[in-house]
C-alpha cells in the first residue's frame, strides 16, 4: 500500500519510520520499510517509498525483527524487590529486545486472584518499558480461587502456574486440583518441575541437581493431563482451540522431552536460554551462581535442547529471569538460591547459539527461527497474536532492529537487572539490539561509547481474551 493509499484510509501521517532494514515476516525476510501511526503498524511500504514522519530509525544494513515476548519473567514484585523491581527489570527486557513479558506469581504476597492482578498492576502502572501480564497461580490451600478468572467481565491472565508457593504442582494436581476447582477452559496452564526433591537431595554437588527433578516435571505434566481428562476438555467440542498446559521443561533428556505424547496431551514446552548456554562444565568457574531449577546438565541434555529448538519441538524459549543478590548466590549449596538474571541476555545468547550450531543457516533463517521460539509462538500460546508477536499492518508496532554481526561481550558495567550481575559476564556474543520499539515509541536505543538511551515507561497492562464461554 502507498502513502497515498493509507492516507486515503485514513491515515493522516506518520508517527515514525523505520526504513532500510530487512524485515523478519512470518513468510520469509524482506526489504520493507515499516510506517507507524498511532502505536500500531500502519504500513509495510517498498524500500525507499518516499514517506513523511516525526521520526525516522535508520535501519539500513540491520535486520527488523517483531518484539519479543519473554513469557516466563520474575520480576519480584511485590515483596522481593531487594533481587529485582520492575523499573530496572524492564529496562533489562528492552536492552534485550524483549517488549512484552509475562510475570510470573511467586511474589511476596503471591498473585492468586483477580484482585492481587489489580493490585499488582497498581503497583507497577507507570514504571514499565514494557508491555505486560501476569501469570496466575493456584493456592494450594484454596485451588478453587483460580475459578474467579473465569468469571471476571474482563480476564486478567490466561495462564497459571500451579503450586508456584509453597507447594508443588504435584501436591495440587494429585489431591486437591479437582473438576470443581473451577479451572477455565481452554486457558493454558503452565506447570514447573520443584526444587522440592532436589533441594533435600545429598545429590547436590556445585549447583548441580540429580535425576528426580526430570521425573518430577513428567509427573507434573501426567497429573496437569488427567485434571483435563477428568473434565472432558480433552477432546471436547469446543473447537480446534484444545487446552494446553505449557510445561516448563527446561532441561532434561529425552524422557522429558517426549512427556508430552507420554501425556497423550497437546502439551507444549519452554527452552531457557540458560539451558542451551551452559553446561555443568560451566559450574567449575561459576559455582553457585549457576544452580538453577531444573538444574544446568550436560552435553547431551543440551544437545537435545537445542534440537528441539530447530525441529519445532518447543514452542517458546523464555529467559526465566529470577534474578537473586550476588551474595545470596554465592553462599554453599543447598543455600545459594536456584535462578539467574537473563531477560537482558535471551535474544543474544540464543541468536549467539544458532551462529554457532549452524552455520549452514543464512542469516534470515537463523533470525526466522528467532522469531518463532520468542514471537509467535508465545504469542499463540499465551493468546497476544491478535496485537503481538509478527510484523503485519494493524499489529502493534513493537519493532527490534538488531545487528547480526556486531560481537560484543557481556561485562557488569551493561547488566540493567537491579541484582547487578550476569552469569553471562565475560561471554562473547554475536548480534546485538540497536534499537527497541514498544508500540511505536523507542524505548531502547544502543549508542557505541555512551550509556544507552531508554524511552518512556509507558508500558500497558495487556488484557487477556476471553475464550471460555
Ligand atoms: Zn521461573
Amino acid at each position: 500500500m502507498t502513502e497515498a493509499e493509507l492516507r486515503g484510509a485514513g491515515v493522516a501521517g506518520y508517527d515514525l519510520a523505520v526504513v532500510g532494514g530487512t524485515v523478519i515476516l512470518e513468510q520469509g525476510a524482506q526489504r520493507l520499510d515499516i510506517a507507524v501511526a498511532d502505536g500500531r503498524i500502519a504500513g509495510l511500504l517498498p524500500p525507499g517509498t518516499a514517506v513523511s514522519a516525526t521520526r525516522t530509525v535508520d535501519a539500513t544494513g540491520l535486520y527488523v525483527l517483531p518484539g519479543l515476548i519473554d513469557s516466563h519473567v520474575h520480576f519480584r514484585t511485590p515483596g522481593l524487590t531487594g533481587k529485582e523491581n520492575w523499573a530496572a527489570g524492564s529496562r533489562a527486557a528492552v536492552a534485550g529486545g524483549i517488549t512484552t513479558v509475562i510475570d510470573m506469581p511467586n511474589t511476596r504476597p503471591p498473585l492468586f486472584t483477580p484482585q492481587d492482578a489489580h493490585e499488582r498492576n497498581a503497583l507497577i502502572h507507570g514504571q514499565s518499558l514494557v508491555d505486560y501480564r501476569f501469570h496466575a497461580g493456584v493456592d494450594p490451600e484454596r485451588p478453587e480461587l483460580i475459578g474467579k478468572f473465569g468469571r471476571v467481565r474482563r480476564p486478567l491472565s490466561r495462564s497459571s502456574w500451579p503450586g508456584t508457593t509453597p507447594r508443588p504442582m504435584s501436591c495440587v494436581s494429585r489431591r486437591r486440583w479437582r473438576p470443581s476447582s473451577g479451572w477455565p477452559p481452554r486457558t493454558p496452564c503452565s506447570c514447573s518441575s520443584t526444587p522440592r526433591t532436589t533441594r533435600s537431595s545429598p545429590c547436590w554437588t556445585a549447583g548441580r541437581a540429580p535425576r528426580e527433578a526430570t521425573r518430577t516435571t513428567n509427573r507434573a505434566v501426567r497429573g496437569a493431563g488427567r485434571s483435563w481428562r477428568s473434565r472432558g476438555w480433552w477432546n471436547s467440542p469446543v473447537g480446534t482451540a484444545r487446552p494446553c498446559t505449557s510445561c516448563m521443561c527446561r532441561a532434561g533428556r529425552r524422557s522429558t522431552c517426549s512427556a508430552r505424547p507420554a501425556a497423550g496431551l497437546p502439551v507444549t514446552f519452554e527452552v531457557t536460554a540458560h539451558h542451551l548456554t551452559f553446561t555443568a562444565a560451566d559450574t567449575s568457574a561459576l559455582g553457585t551462581r549457576l544452580r538453577l531449577s531444573p538444574a544446568i546438565r550436560d552435553q547431551a541434555d543440551q544437545d537435545r535442547l537445542w534440537q528441539a529448538v530447530l525441529n519445532g519441538e518447543a514452542t517458546t524459549v523464555g529467559s526465566d529471569h529470577a534474578p537473586h543478590e550476588q551474595e545470596l548466590k554465592l553462599l554453599p549449596v543447598p543455600d545459594a538460591p536456584p535462578g539467574l538474571p537473563g531477560v537482558q541476555e535471551l535474544l543474544t545468547a540464543l541468536h549467539t547459539g544458532l551462529r554457532a550450531r549452524r552455520p549452514d543457516l543464512t542469516e534470515e533463517q537463523v533470525l526466522g527461527v528467532v522469531a518463532q521460539v520468542l514471537a509467535s509462538g508465545p504469542a499463540r500460546l499465551f493468546r497476544l497474536d491478535d496485537r503481538k508477536g509478527r510484523i503485519a499492518p494493524g499489529l502493534d508496532a513493537d519493532l527490534v532492529v538488531f545487528d547480526p554481526h556486531a560481537n560484543w561481550s557481556m561485562s557488569a558495567g551493561l547488566v540493567q537487572s537491579h541484582c547487578g550481575w550476569s552469569a553471562y559476564e565475560g561471554r562473547a556474543f554475536t548480534g546485538r539490539v540497536e534499537w527497541t520499539i514498544r508500540r511505536g515509541e523507542r524505548v531502547y536505543r544502543h549508542r557505541p561509547q555512551a550509556p544507552a538511551q531508554f524511552g518512556r515507561a509507558t508500558g500497558e497492562w495487556l488484557p487477556g481474551r476471553r475464550t471460555d464461554d
